[in-house]
């Protein structure tokens, strides 16, 4: 069965379009890149649009060295009309990736990608965590009660796998977490333990169905392109046994409409409009 991812995004938008009506004002989030891919062009695209969609001010701002990059993101930092910024990944390897992102102000992090914001989850402090890892969380919290459930992590990036870990353990949602990644060993004897698994390492078909439980829930967070086609991580066939998101449409369109959540949430507090 193909798990509604649909239906959380429609719910998160909503909340998102009440909200910015609340504000008074557009919002303002901008992207950060430099030399853009094919796949970022595409991925900057569909912020742009969704953006839009629930009136929000969206903005790319290019650099291609590490000082023109440093002198953006102080520009933002300290124009008032900003209220989220993020950086595109990924950036050409002459840049500094950590070093920018210990430039960006943690109140605009809307990624939740800096030290600040990813400290806080050890705190059980979800300020603004990592937009694809809450959607991973989000649509398996929707899914089933994951209260002492045994959840299967793969992959272990700080984009995804370690912030995942951080927050199931966090008490109140009190999963059992293992987390996997290139050199586990026995990886099926694993999978086939759990109740739950998100799966983030980007190979396409790592996870078939014989890794995956009768009834368990498959959170695809993967996006790879095979044959010119957007494919995830976990073989479709996976559907017939267990509850799956469905890629595209999955993961990646509720880890958007977060993002813009974020800006809102931003907002809000950078304005003290936050009730
Ligand atoms: P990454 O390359 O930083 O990390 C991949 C992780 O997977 C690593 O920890 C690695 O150890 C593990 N891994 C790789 N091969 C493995 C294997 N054979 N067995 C077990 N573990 C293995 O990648 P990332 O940034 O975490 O992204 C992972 C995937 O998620 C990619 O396909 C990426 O495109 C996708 N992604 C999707 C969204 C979204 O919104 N849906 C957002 C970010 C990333």
């Amino acid at each position: 069965m193909l798990i509604d991812c649909k239906s959380i995004s429609k719910s998160i938008d909503e909340d998102v379009r009440r909200r910015v009506g609340n504000l008074g004002f557009s919002p303002k989030l901008v992207a950060i890149t430099s030399k853009p891919d094919p796949s970022t062009v595409t991925y900057l695209n569909s912020q742009a649009k969704k953006a839009k969609k629930l009136g929000i001010e969206f903005e790319v701002m290019e650099g291609s060295t590490m000082d023109e990059l440093l002198k953006v993101i102080s520009t933002l930092a300290n124009d008032e009309k900003v209220h989220g910024i993020f950086l595109t990944h990924p950036l050409p390897e002459e840049i500094d990736e950590f070093e920018l992102t210990l430039r960006i102000p943690p109140e605009k992090d809307v990624e939740g990608r800096t030290p600040y914001n990813l400290g806080m989850l050890i705190y059980e402090r979800e300020y603004l965590p990592p937009c694809t890892a809450e959607a991973a969380v989000k649509i398996l919290e929707s899914t089933t009660e994951i209260k002492g459930k045994d959840v299967v992590v793969i992959g272990r990036s700080i984009t995804v796998g370690r912030p995942v870990e951080i927050m199931l353990l966090k008490k109140g949602r009190d999963a059992t977490v293992t987390v996997c990644h290139s050199k586990t060993r026995d990886l099926p004897v694993i999978t086939k333990r759990a109740d739950a698994l998100i799966v983030a390492a980007g190979r396409p078909k790592l996870v078939n169905p014989d890794m995956v439980n009768e009834g368990a829930i498959v959170i695809d967070v993967g996006i790879n392109v095979v044959d010119d086609q957007i494919v995830g991580d976990v073989d479709p066939e996976v559907e017939k046994k267990a509850s799956l998101t469905p890629v595209p449409g999955g993961v990646g369109r509720v880890t958007t409409s977060l993002l813009m959540e974020h800006v809102v949430r931003a907002a809000e507090r950078l304005s003290g409009k936050n009730g």
